[in-house]
């Protein structure tokens, strides 16, 4: 098997999760690619408000060398959290959210995603990402490398395959016959612009963090993030097809809207606003989870890391695994004579790790969303 050092290492996916383990190979000398399907970083909406914990988070961002940065732009403030009645908006007293991973809840600041991504980004030597790059599959050879089969029939082969590609993985299947699964719930998002001045209830009410609600099995998530905008999610448990049976398309804000204003009858005005009143179109997310646990086979010259190895309910914990599973494998790869000793006591550490958080946010889940 190759010297760690001299291996070609392919990382697909430019998510937090490959970008701050290609940072980190980076820095300590070993040539590493990015192939990520979008077309380039601002492709799409970067997405909400994300918290970094110290000892997941936080700590792969100080291995990338980035803490100082990475304080820079996040918010601490903004780890405030408000819990209210539906019916009344009046505040409760409640434990921190479920999922929870407990330690060092005073000590984990906010970043808005696409910030988190242009730090990353930001820290790797140009031309790393190979941007426009989708993968249609991994094929591991047999000899301990393995081939890329872009979208485009274009090939390449390199000694380490790392599948950051999140939830729908392509490079999944070349270890785990495993397919993401309905967890019975679904976001429907949205969001406010210029809060302070242009809905300033809403603003008082959510504060500088995160405001809740819930009532059966709905719950309202509001959650600020910078430059004045607030993101408000309902999550609702439903069957998949709840939209058919309710005769509304998922795509038509306006009929999301009527059907969820019947959702949240006897909710608190402020509230509904926070649901209903939004400057944005409703998108429609249906909750997916890898099963719990999912491990596989040890298969040389490819892994996975992220939500591409353990997808699970977005309780808070996500991003900051994928984190540190992109941190723990770089520095696996660096202390490691072999690149496949370096594989496998990444796996090693990861898998049971992974599975265990992941079987706390089902449970997580079922006890916020009921
Ligand atoms: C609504 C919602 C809210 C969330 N909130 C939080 C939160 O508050 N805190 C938290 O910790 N986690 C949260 N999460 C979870 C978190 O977003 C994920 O766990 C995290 O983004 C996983 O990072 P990743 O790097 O593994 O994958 P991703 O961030 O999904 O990145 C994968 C990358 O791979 C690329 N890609 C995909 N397929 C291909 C392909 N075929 N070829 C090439 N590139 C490809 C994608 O374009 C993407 O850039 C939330 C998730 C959701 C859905």
């Amino acid at each position: 098997m190759n010297s760690t050092r001299a291996a070609r290492v392919a990382i697909v996916g430019a998510g937090p999760g490959g970008l701050v383990c290609a940072r980190i190979l980076q820095r300590h000398g070993t040539s590493v690619t990015v192939f990520e399907r979008e077309a380039a970083f601002d492709a799409r909406p970067q997405g909400g408000s994300l918290d970094l914990h110290p000892d997941t988070g936080q700590a792969a961002i100080r291995a990338a060398g980035l803490l100082d940065r990475f304080h820079a732009l996040s918010r601490p403030e903004g780890q405030e959290w408000r819990s209210v009645d539906h019916a009344t908006a009046a505040a409760l007293e409640e434990e921190w959210p479920p999922g929870d991973e407990g330690a060092g809840v005073e000590d984990r600041p906010e970043i808005d995603r696409g910030h988190l991504r242009g730090l990353l980004l930001e820290s790797l030597a140009p031309g790393t990402v190979r941007w426009g790059h989708a993968l249609g599959s991994a094929r591991p050879l047999g000899d301990g490398t393995c081939r890329l089969v872009f979208a485009n029939g274009a090939t390449e082969d390199f000694d380490l395959v790392v599948g950051a590609d999140g939830a729908w993985s392509r490079v999944r299947p070349a270890v785990s016959d495993a397919l993401p699964a309905y967890t019975g719930v679904v976001f429907i998002e949205t969001g406010f612009d210029d809060c302070d001045v242009r809905h300033p209830g809403l603003a008082e009410l959510v504060g500088p963090g995160t405001l809740m609600a819930k009532s059966g099995s709905a719950l309202l998530c509001a959650q600020r993030n910078s430059n004045g905008h607030i993101r408000t999610y309902v999550a609702m448990r439903v069957p998949q097809d709840w939209h058919t049976a309710a005769g509304v398309d998922p795509a038509d804000s306006a009929a999301t809207r009527a059907f969820l204003a019947q959702r949240l009858d006897g909710w608190a005005e402020s509230l509904r606003y926070a649901a209903l009143d939004s400057d944005h179109d409703l998108v429609h997310r249906p909750l997916f989870a890898l099963p719990v646990p999912h491990v596989w086979e040890h298969v040389p010259g490819v892994t996975l890391l992220g939500d591409a190895a353990h997808l699970m309910p977005p309780l808070g914990v996500g991003v900051n695994h994928a984190l540190l599973d992109g941190a723990d494998l770089a520095r696996a790869l660096i202390d490691e004579e072999r690149t496949d000793d370096a594989v496998r006591a990444y796996e090693e550490l990861m898998l049971p790790r992974s599975s265990e958080l992941a079987k706390r946010c089902v449970e997580g889940l079922k006890h916020l969303v009921p």
